[in-house]
């Protein structure tokens, strides 16, 4: 299943925030097996949000969205969404039913904490306040990080693939030394092949064949002399 996140907010763009809520969105969907082919990020904007997630929804199996739900001025989330639907926003019956019932909120709820897309899935918000939703693909999440992580638990389960196994090698030597060494392991192997330059190079061997990952790691240490472990001094 392939995905695109979209993570918005201004203080993305500026770098005030790191975007920890795509390292982990990105981690999490493809533990499961999805395969994550787009990572955006948008400002604060009705009119870039809905243009970003109506194009990511035809092409993607699925668009996950994060930030600026809740009722500021700068929360457009909901409002861009709609729009990328061609839907309105609505007083939605299950996010009132929500506050009305199991919520633990007992504050005052600003007005439009509960308007939603219409004809959306509501996905309460147990950590915070401001809920989340389904439209069609798109799953909308707050952008508070513990958050957006418990929301997106409850859904979890609707992200999905074939799981790759992954084998990491590191290597103390130049990268360009192992260009011959990497083509040899895809031409063996017919696994996926990645090489992270840094101090020296950690490689990552991948294969939906677990056995296949590792007869491949292995070969591959042995070729170019690599260990197992990330070097401690590191
Ligand atoms: P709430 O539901 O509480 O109103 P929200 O959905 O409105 O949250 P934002 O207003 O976008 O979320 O952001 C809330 C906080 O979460 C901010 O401190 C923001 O910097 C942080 N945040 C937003 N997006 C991300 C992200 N992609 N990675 C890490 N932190 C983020
Ligand atoms: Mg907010």
């Amino acid at each position: 299943m392939d995905v695109a996140v979209v993570t918005v907010g201004d203080e993305l763009l500026s770098g005030d925030t790191a975007n920890t809520n795509a390292t982990w969105l990105g981690r999490r969907l493809t533990e499961r097996g999805a395969t994550v082919r787009r990572v955006t990020v948008v400002p604060d904007d009705v009119e870039e949000i809905a243009a970003t997630v109506r194009d990511l929804s035809e092409r993607y199996d699925a668009v996950v969205v994060t930030g600026g739900l809740g009722p500021t001025h700068d929360d457009v989330t909901m409002d861009g969404v709609a729009a990328a639907f061609d839907r309105d926003l609505t007083d939605h019956p299950d996010a009132a039913a929500w506050f009305a019932g199991e919520s633990d909120y007992t504050g005052d709820l600003a007005p439009g904490t509960t308007h939603l897309p219409e004809g959306a899935r509501m996905l309460p918000n147990e950590v915070g306040v401001a809920p989340g939703c389904v439209v069609e693909h798109c799953y909308v999440l707050p952008g508070v990080p513990a958050e957006m992580e418990a929301m997106f638990d409850r859904v979890a389960g609707e992200f999905t693939g074939e799981r790759r196994h992954v084998e990491t090698v590191y290597v103390d030597a130049p990268e360009s030394a192992l260009v011959d060494a990497f083509d040899e392991l895809r031409e063996r192997f017919d696994v996926g092949v990645g090489s992270y330059p840094g101090d020296g190079v950690r490689v990552k061997i991948q294969s939906v064949d677990a056995a296949r990952a590792r007869d491949a790691a292995a070969w591959f240490r042995e070729r170019v002399d690599g260990r197992d472990e990330e070097p401690s001094e590191r």
